[in-house]
């Protein structure tokens, strides 16, 4: 029975994303500020089990699908259990879970186990040098080491994430180059302007600048100098890795006909002739895709946000920790309810993007 609610525009929810947890192991120039977040109190998170507790009262609203993110996932030491306890929710038919892999290799069959279905590991880079550079602290070989421990413990699918921005120079041809060996699907998404605004003036940082299309020079790592011209449309970029394919004497990126790998969502695929995986697109700034937007986010401090660009958030953790679940249903329905139609203006967003749940 599809007992999925409906918000204000006929959109039926069904997907959550889960932030267990907004530390991390790495700190991504785009994502967070080189010190990490501010720390806060364990009071203010919350604990497993009213994550679990969410997750079951939703399940009953028509959520069938939970994707488990961050900060890093796999830094929480309660994400085991966590997805034990998920796996044995009635109505949750799928669970995954979004990392930059530094940790699957130690961690993967524990997942697998406690039935993770699949994983999205980040990768923006192959050039060892410039991975440690937007990361700040991670090594390229941790993340192709979880994306191989993955596939060896039967993640599936596996799908990498690519965040392309025209300033960092991707070698996105050797990324894609990734699906025709592995059967994995390398997924490229048009950086998101997120936590520019005032959440990097709180953190001590300055307005950002608005040098939008600003020429390919000084500070090509800095989030501060980036701008609309940084956002390569996917249109651009799959015409650009079909041509350096050619050149390369790579057949040309041909369109996957059917439906895409398992949570296909708002990518479009694209394959090399005989590869073992596909090359998605998701043009999260070019091309809306709010019209057909099935997902909610809980955050780590326990607020549910509606849309991923819009600071309207509803505090459940209270609800939570009172053991009302029939406080806990009516705020999440009337965050539901109020779903903003799409997203525009999102240069003002408050929190970063590990404190929301990429
Ligand atoms: N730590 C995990 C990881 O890196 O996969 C999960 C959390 S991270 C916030 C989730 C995804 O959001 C990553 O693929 C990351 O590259 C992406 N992301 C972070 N900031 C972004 C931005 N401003 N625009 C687009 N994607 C972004
Ligand atoms: Fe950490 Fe993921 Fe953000 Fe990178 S993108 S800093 S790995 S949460």
């Amino acid at each position: 029975m599809d007992r999925k609610l409906h918000d204000g525009f006929g959109r039926g929810i069904n997907y959550l994303r889960i932030s267990v947890t907004d530390k991390c192991n790495f700190r991504c120039v785009y994502c967070m500020p080189e010190e990490g977040v501010p720390a806060r109190g364990h009071d203010e998170l919350l604990t497993a089990e009213e994550i679990a507790r969410f997750v079951r009262i939703v399940a009953r609203e028509g959520i069938t699908r939970v994707r488990l993110t961050g900060g890093e996932p796999l830094v929480s030491h309660r994400i085991v259990p966590l997805i034990e306890e998920i796996r044995s929710i009635p109505g949750i038919e799928d669970i995954s879970l979004t990392t930059n892999g530094a940790l699957l290799p130690r961690m993967a069959a524990d997942l697998r186990a406690a039935g993770l279905d699949r994983v999205n590991i980040s990768l923006d880079t192959l050039d060892p040098v410039r991975f440690s550079q937007i990361t700040r602290i991670g090594r390229v070989e941790q993340a192709l080491a979880g994306i191989d421990a993955a596939l060896a413990h039967g993640l599936d699918p596996v799908k990498v994430n690519t965040v392309v921005v025209r300033r960092m120079g991707q070698d996105v041809l050797e990324l894609a180059r990734l699906s025709i060996e592995r059967p994995v699907h390398v997924r490229f998404i048009e950086y998101m302007p997120i936590g520019r605004g005032e959440a990097r003036r709180a953190a001590g940082g300055s307005a950002p600048d608005p040098h939008c299309g600003a020429p390919a020079a000084a500070g090509p790592l800095d989030p501060e100098l980036w701008g609309a011209g940084d956002v390569v449309p996917s249109d651009e970029l799959r015409q650009t890795i079909s041509r350096r394919a050619r050149d390369a004497g790579l057949g040309a990126l041909e369109p996957v006909r059917g439906a895409g790998p398992l949570g296909a969502g708002p990518a479009r695929y694209w394959a090399f002739p005989g590869a073992a995986g596909t090359v998605g697109f998701i043009s999260a700034m070019s091309n809306h895709f709010c019209e057909s937007c099935n997902r909610l986010r809980l955050t780590a401090d326990g607020t549910i946000r509606p849309c991923l660009f819009s600071d309207a958030e509803y505090r459940v953790r209270e609800a939570l920790r009172s053991g009302d679940d029939e406080a806990v249903r009516a705020i999440y329905r009337e965050a539901v309810a109020r779903k903003p139609r799409r997203h525009d203006d999102i240069d003002g967003t408050r929190r970063f993007m590990s404190q929301i749940g990429g």
